[in-house]
This record gives structure tokens, sequence and C-alpha cells, in this order.
């Protein structure tokens, strides 16, 4: 059923570009939020005004896509670029000096690209997310006919997007435009590109990443002018990537929305007045029971499913850094639009467990009192933090779980990293069939693979140690 899918698919995700009324989380939002220290977070959790904020996370993304797609385009090219530069501390972008043999180009456009990549092995192969937002300068439109990912100098390109490989990649920031091609960029706005650059396993990961970009624009005589522009060179990060154990385990664990899914994926959204994909590289856990389902008897009960109260573990040593507690839970299976979403409920009741050298890990959607953790404990990799749960914008029982460049749950990049280990024992060909109460069983001719370390693909089923 299309409902339930998009329940499923959902959850804290749906922030994304375009799709919903901020409204409530503007309303909600409130100075300081971004770096609370535990307490003062504490504290919000037992004012009255959390009250009015019901449920939470997925909606906090439809609040948050609404506000986003505003704030892109009001910010302007350069002010993105800055949030570029700020927001890595490693792999900050700066335009290139063009060489002597490479043309100059005038064509109205502004093309940023940021945060700088960091390679994340998953299924065997290095993969590269990161964005380019192209911004037409002009009253016209501007059509966007190729793009190329360049590697090293000399070589043949990484990457080239065309027809509609191109257009699968593209968003254009504000309302839908219906009657053009998602190639047009129309007067003034912005094109986001989301790019994932698999390589192949004898491929060297480059150092950097150059773009070359054609597009066309129609002159006021009527001739089109076709242009090739040379786009950011974008560094290739080099530090070591986190290597977590997981936040759950045991069997059988469905990797939701995980790498590749555009839910998650593509949730720009603007906290503080910067556009971010924290959710860059989230996953929604979900397990199947000894039945093969999600959940068994009333989907509209949290105790039907069987991830419901399992216990989270800390992915790393750390540090408690943000802890909200206290929110209720959703019943069951629900609808999102029974919840007022904003950016204070969105994750429900959630940690950040602060791993160092920048990087936090996000638990979202956890149980109320369920807490087995204070703000500013030290814990140990493998420690019981609290409990699955259904709070927030939830629309069953799951835990949401990302990395992000900053103690914010969502006011921070999206960072990858890779699980230690895992045992792969199969891939849903969809999530309908399992969000329907159907049962899923592992292929017999395939034989589980052990993976390590690697970061887990969308709807892989996982057993963890
Ligand atoms: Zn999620």
């Amino acid at each position: 059923m299309a409902f339930i899918q998009s329940v499923f698919w959902s959850r804290l995700d749906r922030l994304a570009i375009g799709k919903a009324n901020l409204r409530s989380s503007l309303r909600a939002h409130r100075p300081g939020v971004r770096n609370q220290s535990p307490t003062a977070v504490n504290r919000d959790v037992a004012s009255p005004d959390r009250r009015l904020l019901n449920c939470l996370f997925a909606g906090a993304i439809l609040a948050g896509a609404a506000l986003m797609a505003g704030a892109a385009l009001m910010a302007g090219p350069a002010m993105m670029a800055g949030a570029a530069l700020k927001s890595r501390p490693v792999g900050s972008i700066a335009p290139r000096t063009q060489g002597p043999a490479q043309s100059h180009s005038a064509f109205p456009v502004d093309i940023v690209a940021g945060p700088a990549p960091q390679p994340v092995m998953a299924d065997g192969r290095a993969r590269l997310l990161y964005e380019l937002r192209v911004t037409n300068f002009s009253v016209g439109p501007i059509e966007l006919l190729g793009l190329d990912v360049l590697g090293a100098n000399g070589t043949a390109p990484l990457a080239s997007y065309r027809g509609e490989p191109l257009e699968k990649l593209l968003f254009t920031v504000g309302p839908a435009d219906g009657a053009n091609k998602p190639r047009i960029i129309g007067g003034g706005r912005t094109a986001v590109i989301f790019i994932d650059l698999s390589l192949s396993s004898g491929d060297n990961t480059p150092a950097e990443l150059g773009h070359r970009l054609t597009l066309s624009i129609q002159r006021k005589n009527g001739a089109i002018l076709e242009n090739t522009v040379n786009g950011p060179v974008v560094p290739v990060v080099r530090q070591p990537i986190p290597v977590l154990r997981p936040p759950v385990s045991g069997q059988a664990w469905i990797a939701f929305n995980a790498l590749s899914n555009e839910d998650h994926r593509r949730a720009l959204m603007s906290v503080d007045g910067r556009a971010r994909i924290a959710q860059r590289f989230a996953i929604d856990w979900m397990c199947l029971g000894p039945d093969g389902r999600l959940f068994h008897g009333d989907p509209k009960s949290n105790a039907s499913f069987y991830c419901y109260g399992v216990n989270v573990l800390a992915v790393a040593d750390g540090r408690i850094s943000d802890l909200k507690d206290g929110l209720p839970e959703n019943a069951g299976l629900n609808e999102q639009s029974a919840r007022q979403v904003t950016l204070d409920n969105i994750a429900g009741n959630y940690l950040v467990l602060d791993l160092g050298h920048g990087r936090f890990a996000l638990y979202a959607h956890l149980q109320p009192g369920s807490f087995q953790v204070k703000p500013g404990a030290a814990v140990k990799s493998g420690q019981i933090l609290a409990r699955l749960g259904n709070s927030g914008n939830s629309d069953a029982p799951h835990l949401h779980f990302h990395l992000i460049d900053g103690n914010s749950p969502l006011g921070a990049e999206g960072t990858p990293y890779e699980l230690e280990t895992f045992t792969q024992i199969g891939v849903l060909g969809g999530p309908d069939a399992v969000d329907n109460g159907q049962v899923w069983r592992p292929n017999p001719q395939d034989k589980p693979v052990i993976h390590r370390p690697e970061f887990p693909v969308d709807n892989a089923v996982l057993v963890f140690p």
C-alpha cells in the first residue's frame, strides 16, 4: 500500500526538500538548539512548551524541507560555499586556478560543491557521496545537458551523466515546475545534483574530483548557446573512516533507507539558516521476528513490532553530548499526518554520542524513560544506552541512526562510517511486503556473506554478532 510505504520510508527522513510545511518547525525552533548543553536539553524537555510538540521525527524532516528550500534560494551561492567550507574541518573546497590550457566561460551559473566526500566501502566498492549546487544567474532558463566527474588529469572521466541518468541526480529547489524537464533550471533558481560515485574495486581513489558541466541557454535572438563550464574541484577526504560496532545486536536487522535511498540522502534541511544533509548516511533499523515478519498481531500497537524495546548499544567509546527524554510515543504503525512535527520533536527521544575527532552518533525515536545513561556520561563500546521506541517523527517503531560532524541531530553534515562486521543474509526486493506484514525469508540459494568493515546497502538484511 502506498501509504504504508511512505510511512516506513519517511520516518525521520522526510525533511526532504520542498515537501512540507515548515511553519511548526519555525515556530518551535529556539535559538541555541544546535549546541545545547545536555543540561539545557533536559530543562527543555520538562518545559510546558514541549507538550505542544506531540510527535516527531519524520515530520520534522518535512518541516525542514520546506524551510530548507526557501533558505537555499534566499541564501545564494556565496553563502552556500561558505557553509561548505565551515562545515568540514578537512577537505575544504576552494576554486582552482585555471591553467592556461583551460578555457574560461562567462556562462551565467554559480556552481558550489560540498561537503568534501570521504570514501566508504559498500558491497565491495568505494562510494563517494556529495552534492553540487548549480544556481542560474540569468533570468531565463538554462538546460543542464551533461556532467562529467573527472579524476586525475588526462584520464577518462570517472563518471558521465546525460539524459535520464542525469535527471535522476537532480532536484530543483522551490516549487515543482511540471512543464519543464528536470534538467531545466529556471531563471534565478538552484538545482542540487546528488552525486553517488561508485568506484570499481581496481580503481585508485582520486585525490580530488573535477567537474565539467555542459549547459545551454537561449539568447535573445532565439539562438541556443551551448557551453562547457569547469566546475569546482572537490578534494577527497583522506582521514580514516570511523569503524563502529552495530547499534543493535542479533538478527535479522533490515537496513531501511540506507545507502542510495533518496529519503535520507536528499533530506536537505535548513537549521540555523544553513541547509545541510545530516541524514546523508542514515539508516532506519527494524528487525524481523522468528516468523520472518516485522510485526505480529495488531500493527497499531508498538508491542506488536519485534524491534520495539530492543536495547540500543554504544557504537564506540564516547561521551553523551546531548540527550532528550520525556516525549510520548506514537502508537505502532501510524500516520504522519496525525503528528505536528517540529525541529524540537522530530527526533523524538534521542541521544547523541560524541565519538571524538569531530564525529557524533545520533540515536533517534527512543522509548521515553528508557535511558540508562545521563548527559555527560562516558560510555564504553557495546554499552546499553536506551531502548528502541516510536517517538518523534516515526511511522512505526525503529531506530534511526546516523553520524554527523557536529553536536546537533540535524544541524550538522552527515558523514560516513563502516560497521566492523556483519553477515548479510539477503536484500529485500522492496519494503512493501514486510511493511504489509508479509513474511520474508532468505533465498536458500544466497549464502550468507560476511562483510568487514563496510556500510550496509539499502534494504540489506543483516545478522550482527
Ligand atoms: Zn530515518
